[in-house]
């Protein structure tokens, strides 16, 4: 299926590795062309050549931390000097650390909120006048499975995301006019770095393995199994198409069947 994106410009954030780089490389692959960014100046600039070795398609990556307005502000008017607009904007950022009610302060649920809510509406006030312009946009917000059912012992990603979700939400139905998508994705358990570290805290934590914190994660998955980053990316990928054009503030689970609900 041709998804008729060549050419279009697309900015990634937090994209030097898993989900956000797999949406990187699979939008490549549909001949847009492609913005990454994140906080390490080296390991973004390695992504960004290993996507265009594998493509040979255009790839630039920005040093910048999603949270600091400077930077994004910076990123921002240079991609519009040196692409003219952006087409498609996949926000994503890192997770908040693990933990519980009694784990956290305060301020560090403002940090959980600034890394994932406030980086979001922050990325959509800069984009979407170049997008309106040119009548045409398709914003994904990365989310998790979290804001379909709160996962146990992510206190702070499950109460920053669920307002990512009311912003997105709302957006959609402010820019639907300008043909402009907002839509979101909620990864389920996601075969990338952050996963394994979650394991890795599991073991830590309970005095077990990792080996036992994925049997235990599985069995609760319908599908028996962890999703890859290649099956998140083509969902990403066609909510960013052109034929996508008809469906928007969506919150769309891709999850093996692991959330319960029926939403
Ligand atoms: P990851 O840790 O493998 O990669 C995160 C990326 O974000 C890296 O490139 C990192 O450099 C970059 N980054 C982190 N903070 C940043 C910032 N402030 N500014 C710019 N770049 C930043 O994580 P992942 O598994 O790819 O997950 C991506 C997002 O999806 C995270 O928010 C995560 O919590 C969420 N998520 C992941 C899963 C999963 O199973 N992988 C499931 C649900 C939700």
């Amino acid at each position: 299926m041709d998804l008729q994106i060549k050419d279009k410009i697309a900015l990634i954030t937090a994209a030097s590795k898993g989900l956000g780089k797999a949406v990187a490389l699979r939008l490549s692959q549909e001949g847009a062309k492609v913005i990454i960014c994140s906080r390490n100046k080296e390991s973004i600039s390695k992504t960004e050549q290993e996507i265009s070795q594998k493509t040979g398609g255009i790839v630039k990556s920005y040093f910048c931390d999603v949270t600091n307005e400077e930077q994004v502000a910076q990123m921002i008017d240079g991609i519009i000097k040196k692409f003219g607009k952006i087409d498609i904007l996949v926000t994503n950022a890192g997770g908040p650390p693990s933990g519980g009610f009694g784990d956290f302060e305060i301020d560090d649920y403002r940090k959980a909120f600034e890394l994932n809510l406030l980086s979001t509406i922050n990325l959509c006030k800069k984009v979407i006048p170049t997008m309106k312009k040119d009548a045409w946009g398709r914003i994904v917000m990365i989310t998790s499975i979290s804001v379909k059912q709160p996962i146990d012992n992510l206190i702070l990603s499950n109460t920053a995301r669920t307002g990512v979700i009311g912003f997105m939400k709302t957006l959609s139905n402010a820019v639907a006019v300008d043909n402009i998508t907002v839509n979101s994705i909620c990864p389920g358990y996601t075969k990338t770095d952050r996963v394994e570290n979650l394991a890795k805290n599991f073991a830590q934590k309970n005095n077990s393995t990792e080996t036992s914190f994925y049997e235990k994660l599985e069995s609760n998955i319908p599908m028996k199994r962890i999703g890859t980053t290649s099956e998140f990316a083509q969902t990403v990928a066609f909510l960013a198409s052109e034929g996508a054009g008809y469906i928007t503030g969506v919150s769309l689970k891709v999850d093996g069947g692991f959330s319960k609900g029926l939403f």
